[in-house]
């Protein structure tokens, strides 16, 4: 695996060529395709960039760090002119008419887009098994799913095909899949980061962020995506820093918090061993562990169903059949036309929380299911806010064991929504969260997952930097 860094310094003395760096990329796509990592490989378009970036370099006009990198992006973003297809057959044929504010950030920063990468059909996962376009195998175990949503994204920076990648994160789906398949993913702060462009599975909970293969990479990813956009309004109008900027302080009298209800049952025994071994590691370079409590924690996974699935199920009703995306040949009358095309269009786990979040929104369950909910979420919110007045990151596991065995998904479809249980407080209360691999090379990968103040990305990646240094 080679980093954004690495490949810079090769360009930067004439090592190699941006040219010769996509024509590797675009060979390590098709010499790793039983992965089925990406849905479409975008080679002409990269290749007239890669000629563009090298003219740049050699007139001493490069655009910094990632001029002329190889990266991916998950199928959900639009990119102007190209297939984007969320993983589902309902928009089989969808070509993008704009492109994400994201996307359009990376390649402003001269990063060139070598393909769209597969994923779990809108988002909706944790294996990244319910695409259209088939399964994502994980290359540590093929026996194991890569952890999803973002699988695809993923596996195309573990397997070497690019050196960093964007995907999106609802509920865990940067983080769970990075640990998977043992590299570094990033959800930042809500806000962040603009959500326009991106297909939306729940707005509230959606954040694009980054995959690389360490930590400092992460930081150039992201100070070239965030900041302010007038096209989504929830964006934050904190200026962009760059997140580089703490990178090397160390964890010196840094209060790590650990919540003791992360380290309780439920979690694999060495699991729990390696990331206790690594903290262990953080103490003796002179951080101070403190135990915590997230008091309503156990609510967290249920409330973020009720919550995920209603979002998803207002902002999936444009897919209608009527104004782009699938219709169905069969239908004669409108309501057919509606009712078969979605039927058709959308997979099993769509349909099933298109049902789910229906119910939690009809009159008569709203107040019992969805308000409840938004109540929980709050409590959630207040227990992070508490527990931060007495530390400054916080540690904890991203899975609770290893990657779930193929199939599970399908077979036994609440294990799989369980195995989210440290990832969906981040989205539900806005946190940002880092996972990056603590047992290296030794069989599959072990994700610690650090826990952010809301906008302290900066520190955040300071914290696992100091981590990734110790582990390696
Ligand atoms: N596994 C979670 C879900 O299926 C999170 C998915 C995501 O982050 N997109 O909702």
């Amino acid at each position: 695996m080679f980093s954004i860094q690495d490949l810079q310094n090769k360009l930067l003395s004439n090592e190699t060529s941006s040219k010769k760096l996509i024509e590797a990329s675009l060979t390590q796509i098709e010499k790793t395709k039983s992965l089925n990592a990406f849905i479409s490989v975008l080679s002409k378009r990269a290749l007239e960039q890669a000629e563009a970036a090298d003219k740049r370099r050699a007139d001493g006009k490069s655009k910094g760090p990632l001029d002329g990198i190889p990266v991916a992006i998950k199928d959900n973003l639009c990119l102007e002119n190209t297939l984007t297809t969320a993983g589902s057959k309902i928009l089989e044929n969808f070509n993008a008419p704009y492109t994400a504010t994201a996307v359009q950030r990376l390649e402003d920063a001269g990063a060139i887009i070598v393909g769209k990468t597969n994923m779990d059909e809108f988002a909706m996962g944790s294996s990244s098994e319910s695409s259209f376009f088939g399964a994502v195998k994980n290359p540590l175990d093929e026996s194991k799913v890569p952890g999803g949503s973002s699988g695809g994204s993923a596996v195309a920076v573990a397997s070497g095909c690019v050196p960093a990648a964007l995907g999106s994160d609802t509920g865990g789906s940067i983080r769970q899949p990075a640990a998977c398949t043992g590299v570094v993913g990033m959800k930042p702060t809500y806000g962040r980061v603009s959500r326009y462009g991106l297909i939306a599975y729940a707005s509230s909970l959606d954040q694009i962020g980054p995959f690389g293969t360490n930590v400092k990479d992460c930081a150039t990813i992201l100070s070239a995506i965030c900041g302010e956009d007038s096209h989504d309004n929830t964006t934050s109008a904190r200026p962009c820093e760059d997140f580089s900027k703490k990178l090397g302080e160390g964890v010196q009298g840094k209060v790590i918090g650990i919540p003791k209800e992360y380290f309780a049952e439920g979690l694999d025994a060495s699991c729990k061993a390696t990331i206790e071994n690594t903290l262990a590691l953080l103490e003796k370079e002179g951080a101070v562990l403190k135990e915590i409590s997230l008091p309503h924690i156990s609510y967290a996974v249920s409330s973020y169903y009720i919550i995920a699935t209603a979002e998803a199920s207002s902002n999936l009703s444009r897919f209608d059949g009527v104004r782009y995306g699938y219709r169905s040949p069969e239908a004669r009358k409108l309501f057919d036309l509606y009712a078969k095309s979605r039927s058709e269009g959308f997979g099993k786990e769509v349909q099933r929380r298109i049902l789910l979040g229906s119910y939690v929104l009809s009159s008569g369950f709203y107040d019992a299911y969805y308000v409840q909910a938004q109540k929980v979420r709050r409590l959630i919110t207040d227990d992070f806010k508490k527990a931060f007045e007495s530390c400054d990151v916080i540690a904890s596991p991203t899975m609770p064991g290893e990657p779930l065995a193929c199939g599970t998904s399908s077979s036994d479809p609440m294990a799989m929504y369980l195995s989210d249980i440290y990832t969906v407080s981040l989205n539900l209360s806005g946190l940002p969260g880092i996972t990056l691999p603590c047992n290296s090379g030794k069989g599959i990968p072990v994700g610690i997952q650090w826990i952010g103040k809301p906008f302290e990305e900066s520190a955040l990646l300071s914290v696992a930097q100091a981590t990734e240094q110790l582990v390696k």
